[in-house]
């Protein structure tokens, strides 16, 4: 793939893909890893006097100009994280607008562009909606590794009309990931939390073949306990999807991967009313009540596995950890795999935007050996396909 390393950017126009689609709760941004890591690339495009054009997605707008899914906010953001005077923004994506703020910009200034998604032509991915855009510009740059599983406009479509380069977090991204599979280390752990069974099923199933130890918590496990004929109350679950779990478990016993389900598991009424939260059996969970964690003794069976492997994948939290005391296990395991990884040369890989943060919030960071701050884009690409936007840069042959 071209590079920055190996295909010279100075003084072009630059159309860069980012993922700016940075959680936000009441204004305020509550984690800012997807900023952080396109730093670097924007110091390199500055200093080699570029004119940059950043563009991403951020929500599901649907095709339409909500201002509630506005990226102008950012700005004011992005001039402080990367200190700069001033980060221009264009609100509308068509030739003569794009054209006009061109030749309005220095080289070495900075614009970034409304939402993408405001135009349905993104998520259709249109090619000549992308055909337009890239008129104006010299180099498109695909830094998005954590959109690039999306065949969308912003992600593929350049790749016809630009000469196309990998970014360097999209190649950080891609080495890392990389490099823990090709390690292939015996006994492999994989930790399987999060809400849903149906976003992770392809998972699953691709990691009963790599793992020899799949350990599933977080909501996910509740359709499998309820598949398995346990009461889970008001328990998150996905009841349609019981007999996939159960296939799941017959996959996993023939191809000699251990399932662990949680054994007990901490509830309470709701996530908001916690006034009565208890620790219980998964075949004695009250009907009236929610399982919002995995229990005591789940964390000590997780722990057991964990010494007894060489090789960790976490991908999802382990219990509702945005809600404390829910973030229990995911604490208590984060810290455990930072106080152990290490000391016995135990390979660790964490992926997810919510598995990411519940370790920053254990702050744990270090027992990991590389934390995808990608969801949906890092889980396919374990599913070893590739993904559309690294395989449109691998295609692309202009220079
Ligand atoms: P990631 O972003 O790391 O891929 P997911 O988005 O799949 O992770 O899952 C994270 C979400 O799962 C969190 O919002 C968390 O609250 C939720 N979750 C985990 N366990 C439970 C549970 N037992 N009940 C309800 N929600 C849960
Ligand atoms: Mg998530």
């Amino acid at each position: 793939m071209k590079n920055l390393d190996n295909y010279n950017v100075e003084r072009k126009k630059i159309l860069l893909r980012v993922d700016l689609n940075v959680p936000v709760v009441d204004k305020i941004i509550t984690e800012k890893s997807r900023i952080e890591t396109i730093k670097k690339t924007i110091k390199i495009l500055q200093q080699q006097k570029n004119k940059i054009f950043l563009i991403s997605h951020f929500g599901r707008p649907k095709g339409n100009q909500n201002k509630k899914y506005s990226l102008k906010f950012l700005c004011s953001i992005l001039e402080f994280e990367f200190q700069v005077a001033k980060v221009e923004f264009l609100d509308n994506i068509d030739d003569f607008s794009i054209q006009k703020k061109m030749n309005n910009m220095q080289y070495g200034d900075i614009c970034l562009f409304e939402n993408i998604r405001f135009y349905h032509e993104e998520e259709n991915n249109d090619s000549n909606f992308i055909k337009e855009i890239c008129k104006n510009f010299d180099v498109f740059i695909n830094d998005a590794f954590s959109a690039s599983h999306r065949n969308h406009a912003s992600i593929v479509g350049p790749s016809k009309f630009l000469p196309c380069l990998a970014g360097p977090n999209l190649i950080e991204e891609i080495k890392n990931i990389d490099s823990f599979i090709n390690q292939s280390k015996k006994p492999s752990l994989a930790i399987i939390g999060g809400s849903k069974i149906s976003t992770k099923i392809k998972l699953l199933f691709n990691l009963i073949k790599l793992s020899d130890k799949i350990v599933i918590g977080g909501a996910m496990a509740n359709t499998f306990l309820f598949a398995l004929k346990n009461n889970i109350g008001q328990s998150l679950v996905e009841k349609d999807l019981a007999q996939v779990a159960l296939s799941v478990l017959q996959k996993s016993k023939d191809s000699n991967c251990e399932i662990i389900l949680p054994i007990d598991v901490m509830c309470a009424n709701s996530i908001r009313d916690i006034t009565n939260i208890s620790n219980y059996d998964v075949n004695l969970i009250p009907s009236s009540m929610m399982a919002l964690d995995v229990g005591m003794e789940t964390i000590k069976l997780i722990k057991h596995s964990i010494l007894r492997s060489k090789m960790i994948l976490w991908n999802g939290p382990l219990g509702a950890f945005e809600y404390s005391p829910f973030d229990e296990s995911s604490i208590q395991i984060s810290n455990f795999i930072k106080k152990n990884a290490k000391k016995l040369n135990i390979s660790t890989l964490a992926g997810g935007g919510d598995t990411v943060s519940a370790i920053k919030l254990s702050k744990a960071e270090e027992g990991f050996d590389y934390m995808s701050n990608a969801g949906g884009a890092f889980l396919e690409w374990l599913e070893g396909k590739g993904s559309p936007g690294v395989n449109a840069l691998k295609e692309n042959k202009i220079n």
